[in-house]
């Protein structure tokens, strides 16, 4: 066992607040001004350290604040003075402490694997199975409500190489998303398009709109209706000629074995932020492959820190075959906080070969964007 006997003695927490470039509309609720996220670092005895972090959405995940606390107060004791080797039995221990706050969860178990991955000399891909997939492609989220915005992203975006876009659907009427979707497929006709409604569709209305829509042939329409309407989404699914997506319906396995159950998709979307971990992010994509079902990449609104823990969970899932969506490091944060840029290249994300998560956070940026919350 040898160095991953070491100790872990000290948790430290940055609480931050990061400007964006813009505001985002979803069917679920917005984004405008900045996001809030919660970066986590274990070190241990011989002083290394590894990084997490916790990315929740207040009207998805949970709040800052209690992904503040669940760390802060109810993990911490779990973590301090234990073995970095003893991984699962700590977050075994962390499932029980505090229910839900997967953010939180997800940001401890992200730190373990970084701290085993620097001290043992592997990318983390190689503690979650080993490499399948080191490009992902990368999809990036239309939402702005003024949408000469978004043509200019798009723009840019297929200047760079990226070929996957996202609409997000349902926050502004009917009209404004047809005529999206039109325009999109006469002046951008090489994107490949997904459209997410973000649970935005009141029932009575759903099934007009989701059949409007999937006349345009969208590879995907993800989560149209509330998430607890999973027999609404089986019926929709049903009437519609292109795949339906679980993102909110379907936060861990458990989740997952129920949407299968009852047939309410035909693929998920995986986040490390609502599974808790990397491991149960994993889990949710083999279980979906094992009943037939496909499995994309989703994310919250996350720095590159949670990009760099996601795209190491789907680099070691070949399961997850739909791409990923980390744009908001290089297309929505006004600045990033880690040393080096989140690697984009040419529309993929590109997998970190070295220890750990591969990039550290920057520790200056890290004061900077926890003085902005206390301004
Ligand atoms: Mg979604």
């Amino acid at each position: 066992m040898g160095d991953l006997d070491q100790k872990i003695i000290a948790m430290d927490l940055w609480p931050l607040v990061l400007p964006v470039v813009s505001r985002r509309d979803h069917g679920i609720g917005s984004v405008a001004g900045s996001v809030e996220v919660i970066v986590l670092r274990l070190r241990a005895e011989g002083g290394a350290a590894g990084w997490g972090e916790a990315s929740p959405w207040v009207v998805f995940t949970g709040s800052p604040e209690a992904s503040f606390a669940a760390l802060d107060r109810y993990l911490r004791p779990l973590v301090i003075g234990r073995r970095i080797a003893d991984r699962a039995a700590i977050m075994a221990d962390a499932a029980r402490a505090v229910a839900h706050c997967p953010e939180a969860k997800a940001a401890l178990d992200t730190a373990l694997l970084d701290l085993t991955g620097r001290i043992s000399g592997l990318p983390v891909w190689a503690l979650l199975g080993g490499l399948a997939q080191g490009r992902l492609p990368l999809s990036v989220s239309i939402a702005n409500p003024e949408f000469e915005a978004d043509i200019a992203l798009m723009a840019r975006l297929q200047a760079d190489g990226v070929g996957l876009i996202k609409l997000k659907a349902g926050f502004a009427g009917h009209a404004f998303d047809i005529m999206r979707l039109e325009r999109i497929a006469q002046d951008f006709p090489d994107f490949r398009v997904r459209v997410d409604f973000n649970q935005g569709l009141p029932p009575d209305e759903a099934e007009r709109r989701v059949r409007d829509v999937a006349g345009f042939g969208p590879e995907f329409i993800e989560q149209p209706v509330a998430a607890h309407h999973f027999g609404l989404m089986a019926r929709l699914r049903d009437q519609i000629p292109c795949p339906l997506l679980a993102d909110e319906s379907v936060f861990g396995p458990e989740d997952m074995a129920r949407a299968a159950r009852e047939g309410i998709c035909d693929g998920v979307s995986v986040k490390i932020m609502k599974a808790g971990s990397l491991a149960r992010a994993q889990a949710v994509a083999r279980m979906a492959a094992a009943h037939g079902l496909s499995a994309y990449g989703g994310d919250m609104f996350e720095t590159g820190l949670a990009h760099l823990a996601g795209a190491h969970m789907i680099a070691a899932t070949p399961e997850i075959t739909l791409g990923c969506e980390f744009y908001q490091a290089r297309y929505y944060l006004q600045d990033d906080l880690l040393e080096t840029p989140f690697p984009v290249e040419g529309g993929h994300v590109i997998v970190p070969e070295g220890p750990g998560l591969g990039i550290a956070p920057d520790l200056d940026k890290l004061s900077h964007f926890k003085s902005m919350r206390a301004a």
